[in-house]
């Protein structure tokens, strides 16, 4: 049991169908299974983590909308979620103005760390931010409220010009506003053994990015696409799919690391 506040991860990249969601759902369900407790906050307007984890529409009666809009807090708009130790703050497609409604405002950009910081989450060891394709205001709310980036890479010919620009603009953020941020990891989605392209990009991948790339991929498997239309995560759909095992050890080496920081 720790007293100290939770671990905030930004889960971005800006590329849409990379496996922000997928990953946001099972690394989130993964953690809980392990006793953490955490809080995913719904950051994308098509709100496919509300979705995926059984909240539907009419669930949605205080979102992450009301709580960048300072209209509630966000302790007021978590929802429990059918797995023990996982919540979530869910988002609606209204999320989609908040650019406009906040452009005027001086604070527009520090609006979720404030709220992340003022509100009662009760007791949370890891809180996940599913972020839209998009750099936009939303994932710089995101980026600006976490402890750490990380990045779902899909293993394609582009993967690397990609990441190229959104790591910049994690620099940028750490040199403007939120000096603590690092890069978590980066994670290989999506992986193919059997395709030369898969390794090809790998091997490039892992040379110029070196250590921050996680040892676990996520291999390309149906029961992670089919999952979200139950409204539950893999692991409570199919719990020995490839896909949820790759996301189990996912979990471990992200705690790993992020206890090897905490003890540094
Ligand atoms: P993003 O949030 O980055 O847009 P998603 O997580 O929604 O991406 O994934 C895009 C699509 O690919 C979804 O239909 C999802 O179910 C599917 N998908 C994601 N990861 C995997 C995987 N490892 N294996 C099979 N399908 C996946
Ligand atoms: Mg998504």
């Amino acid at each position: 049991m720790s007293e100290r506040p939770p671990r905030i991860i930004a889960i971005t990249n800006q590329k849409g169908g990379v496996g922000k969601t997928t990953t946001t759902i099972n690394l989130g369900a993964s953690l809980a299974l392990m006793g953490e407790r955490v809080l995913l906050v719904d950051m994308d307007p098509q709100g496919n983590a509300s979705t995926g984890l059984g909240i539907g529409q009419a669930a949605r009666d205080i979102t992450s909308y009301d709580v960048l809009m300072g209209h509630e807090t966000a302790g007021a708009a978590i929802l429990p979620t059918a797995t023990p130790g996982l919540s979530i703050i869910p988002a609606t497609p209204d999320l989609s103005s908040i650019d406009l409604e906040l452009a005027g405002e001086r604070d527009r950009i520090t609006r979720l760390r404030n709220a992340l910081r003022d509100a009662d989450l009760g007791r949370q060891d890891y809180v996940l931010i599913d972020c839209p394709p998009s750099l936009n205001l939303l994932t710089v709310n995101a980026l600006v409220a976490a402890d750490g980036v990380l990045v779902p890479l899909q293993c394609e010919f582009f993967a690397l010009e990609g990441i190229t620009q959104l790591l910049r603009t994690v620099g940028e953020i750490r040199q403007s506003s939120n000096k603590a941020l690092i890069t978590q990891g980066i994670i290989l989605t999506m992986y193919d053994q059997r395709n030369n392209l898969t390794s090809d990009v790998e091997t490039d991948v892992r040379e110029n990015l070196g250590a921050l790339v996680f040892k676990t991929v996520i291999p390309r498997n149906v029961r992670l696409s089919e999952a979200p239309s139950h409204g539950i995560p893999a692991l409570a759909y199919d719990p020995r799919s490839s896909g949820s095992q790759a996301y189990v050890a996912l979990a471990r080496e992200l705690r790993r690391r992020v206890r090897a920081r905490q003890t540094a």
